[in-house]
């Protein structure tokens, strides 16, 4: 397999995994936890506001209340990991400013093969596969249309001739109501989706603020009561839709979960989060061309029992609690009492634990502060030198966060960072799990991967299978198998081991191929395999039964069916040479 069969891959993936890195819009996950769903006040205007959303979801599930969260999505009968429980078009979306040329911003797929988008020509800026698409999209993109170019000819630079991610899926938001009219049930499902605006925290104040001067001036609309026609009467509607933006989008992703845009649909934001999810959301790209796209799907991850409720994660459940708990509060304003939040057993979370100080096999958890008395949970060991733990942990987090910042701008000073706290993180008995070694080795891994791109060498291949074994290892703790994430990460592995090796090395090199990592040879291809296998299972779950895993698994199926003929053929070649030497001896 070349690396120009990764390369593809890689670059439908992007650099950013679904609940990965934090995305650059602070404001893409979708949130209504708590009782206010339908309006705090419970009124009967707010709960008939809410059957606009109800009625679209499948006879399966229902809206119910739970003294713990709330109202939130169950289920009336027993569902399997892998099936579909909602599939639906978003609302509305948008791609995001840097993939404008690369995805149709109607269906949101990329262009066919050898095909290319065409540019709408008004504004030169929104990309679609063809015409159908683009006369979709029209009735919507005809006010975008317009606001795009004025907001292009007053823009300062050419750097910022396209409003942000937020602005125009928020200029789409109220151009449909405006379309729509105030009595249709798009207004009604966007209104009864939870507003914080009486609660909203001082950190979002400013934001909040921002974004509405920003979209008053993509909307060109110079006095308040100019707003009136977009069903914005004050200033507080103003905030209110903001604040319900704000907490219900969602990330549009790839079929591999790399992030491309934004978009709302309110019957998603019915699910409520746990930090341990029983079902996910995603993009599956299934090859069912009658589909609408672009098409999100929640997933069941694990087998529901009825009457059992589904959640969501709005936040990256790799993330120890302290993290989650506080982007929780800051983005949806809610204090998150989940199964693992509250877990009060004696139990190590593998998000924040080090190996025995006594290679008992056990582990311990992660010191939090400099004097924790921190044990083995097999042997009792206690874990010495606490104080530097919680040291290389704080800088851990640092070079996380500036290598995540400069990741796309200056690479190399971010492979500097990963490589020089990855061995200090190891070293102070960190598990590949822990925060913050497993973000770093993600990081890592995508800066090898993309410096393999230029120059493709064993050396990196074997450092990316290698840093890509210990990712994978780190997930497989943390999250349910089937997992989107782990069957994702698990196939970019799989994609690693499968490259054609550029200087394999020779059977009687030291030490022998067979006992280092990755190994060299068949037995790489025989790993490659293996590992491949075990992806696709993951996928069939996180990407949907129905949909064989998505775009992805058929990907995944392709790559397993080249690698079994390609050993075949070598089998073949070694049968070929001792039927050989057999004739030559004889
Ligand atoms: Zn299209
Ligand atoms: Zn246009
Ligand atoms: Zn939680
Ligand atoms: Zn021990």
């Amino acid at each position: 397999m070349s690396f120009v069969d990764l390369q593809s891959a890689r670059k439908k993936k992007e650099n950013k995994s679904f609940v990965g890195a934090k995305s650059s819009n602070a404001e893409t996950k979708p949130g209504n936890q708590d009782q206010s769903y339908f309006g705090s006040d419970g009124s009967s205007s707010s709960q008939q506001l809410s059957d606009a959303i109800t009625a679209q979801l499948p006879a399966g599930l229902e809206v119910r209340a739970d003294e713990y969260t709330g109202r939130g999505v169950h289920t009336k009968s027993h569902v399997q990991a892998g099936s579909v429980l909602i599939s639906c078009r978003p609302r509305i979306n948008i791609i995001s400013t840097q993939h404008l040329d690369v995805y149709c911003s109607y269906c949101c797929e990329r262009p066919q093969s050898n095909g290319v988008l065409k540019r709408c020509t008004r504004c030169r800026q929104v990309w679609y596969c063809n015409a159908a698409c683009q006369n979709n999209d029209w009735s919507i993109h005809k006010s975008e249309c317009a606001a795009l170019q004025r907001w292009k000819s007053h823009a300062p630079s050419e750097h910022v001739s396209v409003p942000g991610d937020a602005v125009r899926c928020l200029g789409r938001i109220v151009w449909t109501m405006q379309k729509e009219g105030q009595d249709s049930s798009w207004v009604k499902e966007f209104n009864s989706m939870q507003s914080h605006r009486t609660s909203l925290p001082p950190s979002a104040v400013d934001s909040h603020a921002h974004l509405a001067h920003a979209l008053v001036q993509y909307l060109g609309v110079s006095s308040p009561i100019e707003l009136a026609p977009f069903g914005l009467s004050s200033a507080a509607d103003l905030v209110d839709l903001i604040s319900r933006f704000t907490t219900n989008t969602f990330t549009l992703t790839t079929s591999s979960l790399g992030p491309i845009g934004i978009c709302v649909s309110p019957v998603m934001a019915l699910v409520n989060h746990s930090c341990d999810p029983n079902a996910v959301m995603v993009f599956p790209h299934s090859s069912d061309s009658t589909v609408p796209r672009p098409n999100m799907q929640l997933i069941a991850i694990r087998d529901i029992k009825p009457n059992e409720q589904i959640f969501g994660s709005y936040v990256d459940v790799t993330l120890p609690k302290e993290i989650r708990q506080r982007e929780l509060q800051e983005t949806y304003n809610f204090r998150c009492k989940c199964s693992l939040c509250v877990r009060r057993d004696i139990w190590i979370d593998p998000r924040e634990s080090v190996r025995c100080p006594k290679s008992c096999g056990g582990i311990c958890p992660a010191p939090i502060d400099d004097d924790d008395l921190c044990r083995c949970d097999k042997c009792g060991a206690v874990v010495p030198a606490t104080d530097s733990i919680v040291d290389a942990r704080r800088v851990g987090q640092e070079a996380v966060d500036k290598a995540t910042l400069v990741q796309d701008q200056d690479p190399a000073k971010a492979k500097q960072l990963t490589s020089n706290m990855i061995p200090i993180l190891i070293s102070t008995g960190l598990t590949p799990s822990s925060h913050p070694l497993l973000p770093l080795y993600r990081i890592h891994l995508e800066l090898l991967v993309s410096t393999l791109g230029s120059q493709l060498n064993q050396e990196t291949l074997d450092e990316a299978i290698r840093t890509s074994a210990k990712y994978n290892a780190g997930l497989s703790n943390v999250l349910t198998k089937g997992h989107p994430v782990r069957g994702v990460a698990l196939s970019e592995l799989g994609k690693l081991l499968a490259v054609d090796e550029p200087s394999p090395a020779s059977p009687d090199s030291n030490p022998p191929p067979a006992a280092a990592f990755p190994p060299s040879g068949p037995a790489r291809l025989r790993l490659a395999h293996e590992t491949l296998v075990r992806a696709l299972e993951e996928l069939s779950i996180g990407f949907g039964k129905c949909n064989n895993g998505g775009e992805l698994g058929q990907e995944v199926r392709r790559m397993i069916l080249r690698l079994e003929s390609e050993m075949k053929v070598w089998t073949q070649g070694v049968r070929n040479v001792m039927a050989d030497t057999r004739a030559a001896a004889s």
